[in-house]
């Protein structure tokens, strides 16, 4: 399983399967299980049918690394374009990010720039999420953040309980009062920098989860948010919020659209903050190949579409 999943997230680097393997009808078959569509009106149209289940949505427009200034900018006037989009449907809908997608490898300060403008489009009550990227953008990434948190409190970051510095990284944001988005981490890091069996990571979770919403109730974390399918480290955290005496609704927990679908619904239904992270964008490959590391089985999934035609 664990060379399964080392092989898949190679693969989600490769750039001529990037190329290709996009054009096969199974391929994108396949893909339409975890993202509604393409375009921001499928994005819309998604986000309407959870609101009526009570369950909120996180758009994410798919691309990653841009390569030039130009680029960036427009990545960031199209967000724009998003928001306003979304502010006008009235739809309780927020945005999540990729740093890299603003220019993160070209300057740190062009990139927190446009951060910026949209941070400071969006009212106070509407999270801008920052997602986690690879181990050797972490530091980077945690800067920005910390930037951006001086003047704006409408901004959270994704942290990855894989990596073992993390319990630092949030220790050290929460005298600044940080929205987070904890989750277990997508990417293929360095042996040394992970806990690598599944048990740790998941233990690593579970330790974080507390710290957070201790931190939540004390008033030092703006929002503790859970990106996460699993439902047996869900379930102790719910117990573990009970017997702290929180409320449901101070348990939210973020999943990504079409996984746990039951759960997803389950959790709103019983009072629990309920989000689901709708991807859209041609740019999907990386993102899905991901998607497939995380739960090999995925594959015999797309291979039955090779004969469903
Ligand atoms: C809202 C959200 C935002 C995220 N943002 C980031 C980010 O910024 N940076 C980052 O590194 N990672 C991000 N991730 C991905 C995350 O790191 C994990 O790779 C992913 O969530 C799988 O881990 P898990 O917590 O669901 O637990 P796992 O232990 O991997 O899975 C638990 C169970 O959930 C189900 N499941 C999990 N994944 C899948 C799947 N792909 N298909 C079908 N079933 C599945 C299976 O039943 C599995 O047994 C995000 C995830 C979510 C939900």
């Amino acid at each position: 399983m664990a060379l399964m999943r080392s092989m898949l997230l190679a693969a989600s680097q490769n750039v001529w399967l990037r190329e290709h393997a996009v054009t096969y009808p199974f391929v994108r078959r396949s893909v339409s299980r975890f993202m509604p569509g393409e375009t921001l009106e499928t994005a819309l149209a998604a986000a309407q049918v959870l609101r009526q289940k009570n369950i909120g949505a996180v758009f994410t427009h798919l691309g990653e690394n841009v390569s030039d200034r130009g680029e960036a900018r427009n990545v960031t006037e199209r967000c724009l374009e998003l928001l306003e989009r979304i502010r006008r449907s009235d739809l309780p809908v927020e945005v999540s990010l990729k740093l890299t997608q603003l220019g993160l490898d070209l300057s740190p300060d062009f990139c927190f720039d446009n951060l910026l403008r949209i941070i400071q489009s969006q009212p106070a009550s509407a999270t801008v999420w920052v997602d986690m990227e690879a181990s050797r953008y972490v530091d980077a990434t945690l800067d920005i953040y910390k930037r951006a948190l001086k003047n704006h409190r409408n901004v959270g970051l994704c942290l990855q309980s894989y990596l073992r510095r993390t319990r630092k990284d949030l220790a050290d944001l929460l005298p600044l009062r940080p929205a987070i988005r904890l989750v277990k981490g997508a990417y293929k890091e360095a042996r040394d920098l992970v806990f690598r069996k599944k048990v740790h990571v998941d233990e690593s979770y579970f330790a974080l989860a507390q710290v957070m919403l201790r931190a939540q109730a004390a008033g030092e974390c703006a929002r503790a948010a859970f990106g996460t399918h699993d439902v047996t480290l869900i379930r102790r955290i719910a117990d573990f919020a009970s017997q702290q005496g929180y409320a449901k609704s101070s348990v939210e927990v973020q999943m990504l659209y079409g996984i746990q679908r039951a759960e997803q619904e389950r959790l709103a239904r019983e009072g629990y903050r309920s989000l689901v992270l709708v991807a859209y964008g041609s740019y999907w490959y990386p993102w899905f190949v991901r998607r497939l590391a995380e739960r090999p089985a995925n594959l015999w999934f797309m291979l039955r579409n090779v004969f469903a035609s």
